[in-house]
């Protein structure tokens, strides 16, 4: 489904664009910031990531930093979490990255 949101088959609100990393505004946010950060590659998960396909993963950590920025919450603190499988309770099966921030995040917010 995110790969539909990345062609822009599904209406999003972009925050963020580049050649492999795909960033929205959440469509049900549970914290004033909320985005979600995609590689454009489909990867299902965190089970998905390897030596072969992980440089992403470093660069979608330098996109959530420079967005944490943007949006004023660097130095308030935020999370960046990616739920993988059933029992994290996983729901969109594309990898993404969600960040969290402005207001005090409790532990158990996704
Ligand atoms: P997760 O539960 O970690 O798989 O997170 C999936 C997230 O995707 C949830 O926070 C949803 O609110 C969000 N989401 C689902 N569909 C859309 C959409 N069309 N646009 C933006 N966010 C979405």
């Amino acid at each position: 489904m995110f790969c539909s949101i990345i062609k822009g088959d599904i209406p999003s609100t972009k925050v963020y664009e580049d050649e492999t990393v795909f960033a929205f505004k959440d469509i049900n946010p549970v914290a004033p910031v909320h985005i979600l950060i995609v590689p454009k590659n489909h990867l299902s998960s965190v089970n998905d990531v390897t030596e072969e396909n992980s440089a992403v993963i470093a660069h979608i950590y330098e996109v959530a930093a420079k967005l944490a920025k943007e949006m004023g919450i660097a130095e308030s603190g935020y999370r960046v979490v990616s739920n993988c499988g059933k029992d994290a309770g996983q729901t969109v099966f594309h990898l993404h990255f969600h960040l969290l921030g402005g207001k005090v995040l409790k532990l158990e917010m996704c």
